[in-house]
């Protein structure tokens, strides 16, 4: 795949989200849940980010 990332534009994108079909980079995507950045609820998002910064 030499496609680049929808959401940042900058990184060739890896995968696929499964929700909007957007393909994305590793680094907008969510492996876990096979989702990107975009289609992840912010509230949880924001909740992931805080264990992460722990
Ligand atoms: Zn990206
Ligand atoms: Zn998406």
């Amino acid at each position: 795949m030499d496609e680049m990332c929808e959401i940042c534009g900058v990184r060739k994108a890896k995968y696929e989200c499964i929700r909007c079909g957007r393909k994305v980079c590793a680094d907008d995507f969510w492996v876990m849940l096979g989702l990107c950045k975009l289609c992840v609820p912010e509230s949880q998002y924001k909740e992931w980010k805080k264990k992460m910064m722990k």
